[in-house]
Parts: C-alpha cells; structure tokens; sequence
C-alpha cells in the first residue's frame, strides 16, 4: 500500500480533576481540606526517524490519544501525569492541521521532535483554594479536557540525489548497485510504490540517493500514479535522468528523455532548474551503442551523460564520482520556509462580553471555561469564589462598560445571574 500523504487524529491527554477532600484524623476534629491535583495529560510528539520510510502504518491506524493525567486523592495525592505519545514519522515528513491547512513542522532532521499538542492541565485540588476566609473548600477544579485534531502528513522525502526515469529503465537496480539498499526489481512497471532511499558511499563522501516509482506520461499534469510520487524529488539537489539505451521495450530512449523531462517541467518549474545528469542503462544489451550515438548526436551540450550497465555493474564508478564532485557544489536542500502554525493553549484569562438582543449579557472565554470547570456552581463557597475572580479579572468592570445595570441578568458559562449592586 502506497500512502505519502494521510490524515490522522491526535488527542493530547485530558488533565485529571482536583480532589475535593478532608483530612480525618482520630481525635483531630475538622482536619482541613487535603484534595491533591490532577495530574496532566500527555503531550502527543512527532519524532523524525531515517528508520522509518513510509507513512504507510497511518493508513491502517488513524487515532492517537496520549495518556490521560490521573485525578488528585485525597491526603494531598496527586494525580499520576498521563504518558506523552511519541509518534515517529520519516525525515521529510511536512505536519499540517487539516481545517486551516496551514503547516505546523517540517520533520526535516533525524531525531527532531515536534510538539503538536500539549496535554491538558491538571485541575486543582480543594487544598489549593483553601485562604484564612474560606478554610473549608467544598470545590476543586476539572483537568483540562483537549480536543481532537486531524492532521495531514505529507512525505517529501529528503534526498541529494532523485532518479527520475520510465519505468523499468533501470532506476531500482541502480539504486541496489551503489547503496546498500534494496528496493524491489522486477520487470514489470510500477514495482516501486515507495520512494527508497541509499546512502552512496564514494571514497570519503557520501550522499542519499532516492529512488522514486517510474514516471508515466501524464504524471505532471495529474494523470496516473506518476504525479503523486514527483513530490519526492521536489527536495533533492540533483537529478539523475535513467534511460534504457537499448530501447529494450521497444521504446525511444530520446522520446523518453523529452517526455520526462516535459512532465517534470508540468509538475514544477522548479525542478527544471535541477541539475540533471543522464545515466544511459543497459548498455549490454544490442542496440545500445546505436542509440547512445543518435542521443549524444540529439543532445550534443547541455547533458553529461554516464553509459553503463546496472545489472553488470559495469561503469558506474565514473558516475558516483562525478555525482560527488557535483553535490560540493550545490548548496544542501533547506527546510520549507512558513509561518509556525500552533494549537493555542489555554489563556485562562481572556474574556470576551456580548450584549445579547434580550438586553442580557453574556461572558464569554477561556476565563469562563476555566471557571465553569469549577465542580460545584451552586455551592456557596465557589459561588463566592467565582464572584471573587471576576471582580479580580476585571469582568465586572468590563461588564459596567458594556452598559450593564442593575438588574440586568448575565450569563456566565451557561448560567444566568441576576446582576445586584
Ligand atoms: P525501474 O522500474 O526503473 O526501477 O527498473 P528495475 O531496476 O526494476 O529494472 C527493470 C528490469 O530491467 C529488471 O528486470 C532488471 O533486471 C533490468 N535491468 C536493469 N538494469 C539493467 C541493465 O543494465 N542491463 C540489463 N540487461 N537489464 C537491466
Ligand atoms: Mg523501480
């Protein structure tokens, strides 16, 4: 199964609640209150790993949820924090939220790790809202509870090196000819479905070289499979333009030449700005020698072109050597450019007042949600509590600015109060 670009579901943790909790003792009459905090949720982390190299397992497995954080108990125990999820992800693979389409990370090292959502945090415990006037709090507060977010993971692969060429030309026999890789070979199109990466190793230098699935014609402009594996080249440095010399499938290697190099010109202009090198494969076959001198006759200047044959091994040094010679010239691909996109977290207190057309208010905001976590509403000591807290944030001020008078009834995180000076 072929899967460069998917889409998953993450949930970070929800924070566990505050305990509410009084310490009893034997012959210690009202022990104070002892409700510990929640614990926070785990964070759910992408790790870029270059031993991973598809996004296949994305396609079967869609939801990820880190651990949650434990409630708090009671003798001031805190709740257990709940375990971060660490998803890997191959090298190149660029993390956008799904609904804005905008771009979180570009995974573009080995071992970088992105945050894409941080758990919830713990609520309080009682013990926490205890003061010399409220000594016997009867409320905690709600962990924290995070939403889920869909994802895409997009793989462009990462690589000084693409091969670009028809399919059955050669490309994957090359690839395990110079590099310990060892991709599928078969005489049948398409057998690469996955991009395969090797490290080539010329004396002391070494490069990545990445070996894509056959282009087909129509692949720029959409058609077939072609286009959706020419993302993988977008990031190399350099090309490396496989033909079959011998036109062993009754094809022309000069056709072939112009028909990819038109397709990759549909794709992205960008990538005709490659440098591209020709490797003319299968020399051992009859046929070959012609067709090279009626191509290098075709395209006198412009090309540099390597003649060997894959499956003898046969003439490749020269090719890896001027590959080498030619990376110490191109500057290194550089991740994308864009502006950070994050989840936002929790201001706990921003507001936001609404006259509704009734004449009533209504306050809105992270401040109320974190108010309204509060477990009790209707208990005496965290009404009090809640009232204390507004008048601190300045939302009564701001409700009194918003033409409140007395009477008026305010809504506050689902319930209405009538507002009494
Ligand atoms: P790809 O589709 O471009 O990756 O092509 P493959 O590497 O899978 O090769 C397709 C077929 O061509 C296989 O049967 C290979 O054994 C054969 N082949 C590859 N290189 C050569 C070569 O230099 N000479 C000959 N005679 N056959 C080759
Ligand atoms: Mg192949």
């Amino acid at each position: 199964m072929f899967a460069d670009k998917v889409r998953i579901f993450v949930k970070a943790g929800n924070g566990g609640n505050g305990a509410v909790s009084f310490h009893t003792e034997k012959y210690v009459p009202n022990g104070g209150p002892d409700g510990g905090d929640g614990g926070k949720g785990g964070d759910v982390i992408f790790v870029a790993s270059s031993s991973v190299n598809t996004l296949s397992e994305f396609y079967y497995k869609k939801h990820y949820r880190a651990q949650n954080g434990e409630n708090g108990a009671g003798q001031n125990c805190y709740g257990k924090q709940g375990q971060d999820l660490k998803i890997s992800v191959p090298v190149g693979t660029v993390v956008r939220d799904k609904e804005t389409g905008r771009i979180m990370a570009d995974m573009f090292e080995n071992g970088q790790t992105f945050v894409v959502m941080r758990g919830g945090e713990g609520g309080r415990g009682n013990r926490k809202f205890a003061t010399s006037r409220r000594q016997a709090p009867a409320f905690s507060q709600h962990g924290v509870k995070t939403e889920e977010k869909e994802i895409e993971l997009e793989l462009k692969t990462i690589a000084d090196v693409g091969l670009v060429g028809f399919p059955n030309v050669g490309k994957s026999t090359l690839l395990s000819v110079i590099s310990a890789a060892r991709p599928k070979i078969a005489n049948y199109h398409f057998t690469t479905l996955n991009p395969n990466l090797g490290v080539v190793d010329v004396f002391e230098d070494s490069f990545v070289v990445a070996d894509i699935p056959g282009l087909i014609e129509g692949a720029g402009s959409g058609a077939g499979l072609g286009h959706e594996f020419l993302r993988h080249i977008e990031r190399t440095r350099m090309l490396v333009h496989v033909l079959d010399m011998s036109g062993s499938e009754g094809r022309n290697p000069c056709e072939d030449f112009l028909q990819i190099n038109r397709e990759l010109e549909i794709y992205s202009k960008d990538l005709t700005k490659l440098k591209q090198i020709v490797v003319a494969n299968k020399m051992d076959l009859p046929g070959a020698e012609e067709n090279l001198r009626i191509f290098r006759s075709r395209f006198k200047d412009g090309y540099e072109v390597f003649p060997l044959s894959a499956v003898c091994r046969d003439g490749v040094k020269p090719l890896l050597t001027r590959i080498a010679q030619m990376l110490k010239e191109i500057p290194p691909v550089a991740p994308l450019e864009f502006e950070p996109f994050v989840y936002e977290r929790e201001d706990s207190d921003a507001f936001e007042i609404l006259a509704n057309d009734d004449g009533s208010f209504e306050v809105v905001g992270p401040l109320v949600d974190s108010l309204a976590r509060k477990v009790l509403l209707d208990d005496y000591d965290s009404l009090r509590y809640m009232q204390k807290t507004l008048k601190n944030k300045g939302v009564f001020a701001a409700l009194k600015k918003a033409g409140m008078k007395d009477g008026d009834t305010v809504v506050i995180g689902g319930v209405e109060f009538d507002n009494v000076e």
